[in-house]
């Protein structure tokens, strides 16, 4: 069976390539997926337009289209257990970790579908009675929606959910390294009884399968999740025909624990907040920063800890984390920790490729503990979204807010302390979209989701998650025109 779907069908490339996808794990053949180029893209754009401009879905009452999307999450259930396996088979994430994101991916339709009936049109009170005023929703249009290969199928439907529930068609254009599930949740919309044409999925590189989607002039709105640069380039592309645009991009991600902090839970979370599916995480606590009279303690127990982390594949049940995405991206993530050896940190642990049974063949890397970081080097400037955490010393409260918001990223991070006004005060203070307080990582789907500074703008999840994908019109209504006589 063909693997692009444009305009209600399946079908191959136009010019017939395909790609062989591969697991990191083990480098095992997972399938080979047709590759789109530049025309396969233009033409699904032209089913969503028409699919837009004269279809029936912009014009479906909200509750039918949050009906849809709570017919996909039962899908999705239905479904799971395949869902998990494509998703761990792709990015070589554990089955587990792939479960639990299935269960966040249902928990996103079913709060897209109810949301959206919940909803009312504004009236305004104009204090006339000869006008009847208010405001609408309505949908943007064809949405470009762009995403990345760390957590597949949830990026996707961060994206698809509110976008279908406010009434747009789309376009989808997941990594080309992780197509599986994506072609999976296609199957499930036709399923559930999507119209055609509302939503396409093309698969394929960037530079060809998405590019195309940054500049055309059919396309109205474009959310991505991804890269700083990808997202520079497509916020520039977008400028010509002037589109909405949403950018989820990296984050440099300070977790700062202070001297009152709880040990033993600070400790532990650090762990998990750098070394989840291997540190490629957008919002990752890459970057440690302890208040000096813990430093050597804490991160003396981070050390042996992280030591002790045991690598595998999907379906190695003793596994604690995975393998790197790619050869290519493994290879970076060295780049970026020779570097900050070069630039004077200090190697507590990993550094290196692991080996052994089950694991020459994947693309692996030992967790990693930089200390005696600061924060002028390229290791903690910059994301390299792997299993590597920087150390920083602070002391007191001013120093930690300084180091921590001294990054051109601003999308997540920490704060230890057992002194709740501390904690208050410092999270005030710290330039990210989310801070989270003696924890770390956990996301509802009711809050929004979104970064300051250049980790992007625009919110996804939440209610203004469904805004995004929205133009809200004031429609205002004079029920007692007449000449009003300015001129006579
Ligand atoms: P990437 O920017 O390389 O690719 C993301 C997507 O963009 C892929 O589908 C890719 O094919 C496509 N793409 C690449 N070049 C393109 C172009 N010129 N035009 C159109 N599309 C193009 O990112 P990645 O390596 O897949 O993902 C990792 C990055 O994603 C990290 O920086 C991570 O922080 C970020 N991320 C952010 C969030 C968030 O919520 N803020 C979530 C997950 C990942």
């Amino acid at each position: 069976m063909s693997d692009l779907f444009i305009d209600g069908a399946w079908r191959a490339a136009l010019d017939e390539r395909t790609r062989e996808i591969r697991c990191p794990a083990d480098g095992s053949l997972v399938g080979v997926v047709d590759e789109a180029g530049g025309k396969d893209t233009a033409e699904a754009i032209v089913a969503a337009r028409r699919a837009f401009d004269t279809g029936p879905w912009p014009r479906t009452a909200p509750a039918e289209r949050g009906d849809l999307l709570l017919r996909v999450a039962a899908l999705l259930v239905r479904d799971k257990e395949a869902l998990a396996r494509a998703e761990s088979l792709d990015t070589g994430k554990r089955l587990v970790e792939s479960a639990y994101d299935i269960d966040d991916i249902v928990n996103c339709f079913r709060y897209f579908g109810r949301l959206v009936t919940e909803e009312t049109d504004r009236v305004v009170d104009t204090g006339r009675e000869d006008v009847d005023s208010r405001v609408v929703n309505e949908p943007v249009g064809v949405c470009a929606l762009i995403t990345p290969w760390n957590y597949p199928l949830l990026q996707t439907a961060w994206k698809v959910a509110p976008a279908l529930a406010a009434g747009n068609t789309f376009v989808l254009k997941p990594s080309e390294l992780t197509p599986h599930t994506a072609i999976h949740l296609l199957r499930l919309l036709d399923e559930a009884g999507l119209p055609p044409g509302v939503g396409n999925l093309v698969l394929g590189a960037g530079p060809e399968a998405g590019a195309p989607l940054g500049d055309h002039p059919d396309v109205d709105l474009i959310s991505f999740t991804g890269g700083l640069q990808t997202g520079r380039r497509l916020m520039a592309a977008a400028a010509g025909t002037v589109k909405k645009i949403a950018l989820e991009l990296g984050g440099k991600n300070p977790n700062i624990v202070f001297a009152d902090a709880d040990f033993d839970t600070a400790v532990d979370m650090a762990l998990t907040a750098v070394f989840l599916h291997s540190g490629q995480v957008c919002s990752a606590g890459a970057r440690l920063l302890v208040e000096d009279s813990l430093h050597d303690r804490f991160v003396d127990e981070v050390v042996r800890r992280a030591s002790l982390i045991r690598l595998g594949g999907p379906f190695d049940e003793r596994a604690q984390t995975g393998p790197l995405i790619s050869a290519a991206h493994r290879a970076k993530v060295e780049a970026y920790v020779a570097q900050g050896l070069a630039e004077g940190a200090v190697l507590r642990c990993g550094g290196e490729r692991p080996s052994g049974p089950g694991l020459d063949e994947g693309f692996y890397y030992s967790p990693t503990v930089l200390d005696g970081c600061t924060a002028d080097m390229s290791v903690v400037r910059e994301e390299s979204f792997g299993p590597v955490l920087t150390v920083e010393r602070f002391t007191g409260e001013d120093e930690a807010v300084r180091l921590a918001n001294d990054t051109i990223y601003g999308l997540a991070g920490a704060v230890w302390t057992t002194d709740e006004a501390k904690a208050a005060r410092t999270a005030a203070r710290l330039r990210l979209g989310t801070v989270w307080i003696n924890d770390y990582h956990p996301y509802v789907p009711q809050a929004e989701w979104g970064g300051f500074k250049q980790s992007g703008f625009g919110r996804e999840l939440g209610p203004s998650g469904l805004a995004e994908y929205r133009e809200t019109k004031h429609v205002w209504r004079n029920t007692a025109p007449a000449p009003q006589g300015w001129f006579a």
